[in-house]
């Protein structure tokens, strides 16, 4: 069944570049395409951001209702090194460097994708389909492109006829780049090009004598270009008009300007009807990417084993510090981000552990419940805005907190409507998992105040002042704030 906040979902839509409602082509069935990884490294934590992103967009559409079918590839063959198209195949060029089979570095990496995001506790897409897996489909596209006339053939490899399709079509319609703008910012073609045209890209590439990578062809030994894999995988699993298509935004040019030519060259069809696009994950100002070495892994920020962060951070505060940021913003990692992330992680979940062992009654709440919960839908609702559901989260906390010392008063319905709602929230959208170890400590951490307190009390009958003052004052620069009473005290957190 469909929530009844679904209808006022609005996405932001780089084709349209503004936010459109969300009306999916086939009522509650949802067609989703995310272009996934290329598994030749381990993947770094602004990658991860992407996905991370997009699985909280898959989490919060089937928190409405729909039914989803999320689909996200994995790149093994034909993505060149080089922006332009040129250079070694990236896989093929480490199994070269290590000396060992292609497949034993994809699986290498596709392992350690898999999981890293598990450990982020995202949900795994229903169809991850391979380029290698889908050489056979990748033939016909091409075919079907060349008999279109938009691909030609030369010496074993197959491009795409830029200049032909801008004929009868417009090619750069995301990123709204002009083809006569690339072709007088680009070199001229040097003799050695098979190209037409320097804007033009490979549909098939010719393996030269040591390439490692090939496949029969109509054309001869080779293997896809990279922009093909994603049309003919989302063709096949999705249909040739589906609703969303999303990646980083370093994608959409070229490769979803090329996506989209390829799609039109086949079948005349904008493969997707909403494009989406994350924005970087940045580190000392600058793009995360492992080719400039300006990254971080993971792994490294589970452990703390790193030279930029001054402590280990577990994958809750990873993901609360992405969800701070809206995805469509540049988001920059600094240790002293992560300690605020942090922070506001364990306040968020102890406001939330408080929940149940609040006192309620009859009396109508101090708090409109109702309007809350409407107000935080309606965050979500405004293209996915994690920043500002989590500021809601947080009032509200303030009002849990102030129920906790009994300045205000709580409904037991709303008391039950507020444990839902933020268990959907939670743990259902943002996705975070208490069952990590970092976090049963969390868990705990109401009982270990309670503690705490108790052993104040008695060092306050003790006349103990001194311990009793180290320990308020602890308590405080960890954002616990005592309020004392005669003989006991209540805390909120600040
Ligand atoms: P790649 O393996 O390089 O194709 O990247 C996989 C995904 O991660 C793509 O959707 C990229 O757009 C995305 N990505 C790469 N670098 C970053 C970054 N620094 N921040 C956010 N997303 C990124
Ligand atoms: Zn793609």
């Amino acid at each position: 069944m469909k929530s009844e906040y679904y209808k006022d979902l609005k996405i932001h839509n780089s084709l349209s570049g503004k936010k459109d409602f969300f009306v999916p082509i086939d009522n509650n069935n949802v067609g989703m395409y995310v272009c996934g990884p290329t598994v030749y490294n381990n993947a770094h934590l602004g990658n991860c951001r992407t996905f991370i992103s997009f699985d909280l967009i898959y989490r919060y559409l089937s928190h409405l209702g729909y039914k989803v079918r999320y689909v996200r590839n994995l790149t093994d063959v034909g993505h060149l090194e080089n922006e332009d198209g040129s250079g070694e195949d990236k896989v093929a060029k480490k199994a070269r460097l290590e000396n060992i089979e292609p497949m034993e570095i994809v699986q290498k990496y596709t392992l350690d994708f898999h999981n890293i995001l598990k450990k982020l506790n995202t949900i795994p897409p229903n169809i991850e389909p391979t380029a290698s897996g889908h050489i056979i489909e990748q033939i016909d596209s091409i075919k079907q492109i060349i008999d279109a006339g938009y691909g030609y053939e030369k010496n074993g490899s197959v491009y795409f006829d830029i200049l032909k399709f801008n004929e009868s079509n417009t090619y750069g319609k995301l990123s709204g780049r002009k083809i006569e703008d690339m072709m007088n910012q680009s070199r001229v073609l040097d003799g050695a090009s098979d190209k037409k045209n320097p804007q033009d890209f490979a549909l098939w590439k010719k393996a030269e004598k040591n390439h490692i990578m090939f496949w029969n062809s109509p054309w001869g030994k080779g293997f896809p270009g990279w922009h093909l894999e994603c049309t003919s995988m989302s063709k096949k699993y999705l249909g040739d008009f589906f609703d969303i298509h999303g990646g980083g935004l370093d994608l959409k040019f070229p490769h979803h300007d090329c996506e989209i030519a390829q799609s039109e060259a086949i079948d005349g069809s904008n493969p997707a009807k909403y494009w989406m696009h994350t924005n970087m994950l940045t580190l000392n100002g600058k793009k995360m990417s492992k080719s400039i070495d300006n990254f971080i892994l993971p792994n490294e920020v589970f452990s703390g084993d790193n030279k930029i962060l001054s402590k280990a951070f577990n994958p809750n505060v990873v993901k609360f510090f992405i969800y701070q940021a809206h995805y469509r913003s540049v988001l920059d990692l600094s240790n002293d981000a992560l300690l605020a992330s942090e922070k506001g992680f364990n306040k968020l979940i102890s406001g939330y552990n408080l929940i149940s062992k609040l006192a309620s009654n009859e009396k109508k709440s101090d708090f409109d419940v109702g309007l809350w919960v409407t107000n935080c839908y309606s965050k979500m609702n405004d293209d996915f805005n994690t920043p500002m559901l989590i500021a809601e989260m947080f009032d509200c906390i303030r009002f849990i907190n102030s129920v906790n010392i009994k300045s205000k008063n709580l409904n037991n319905s709303d008391k039950e409507k507020l444990s839902e709602v933020f268990n959907n929230f939670l743990f259902n959208v943002l996705g975070f998992n208490l069952e990590d170890t970092n976090q049963t400590r969390n868990d705990s951490s109401v009982e270990l105040i309670k503690l705490l307190i108790k052993l104040r009390n008695q060092a306050r009958v003790n006349k103990n002042f001194e311990l009793s003052d180290q320990i308020r004052n602890d308590l405080l620069e960890l954002g616990i704030k005592l309020n004392d009473d005669k003989n006991d005290s209540s805390y909120n957190l600040i």
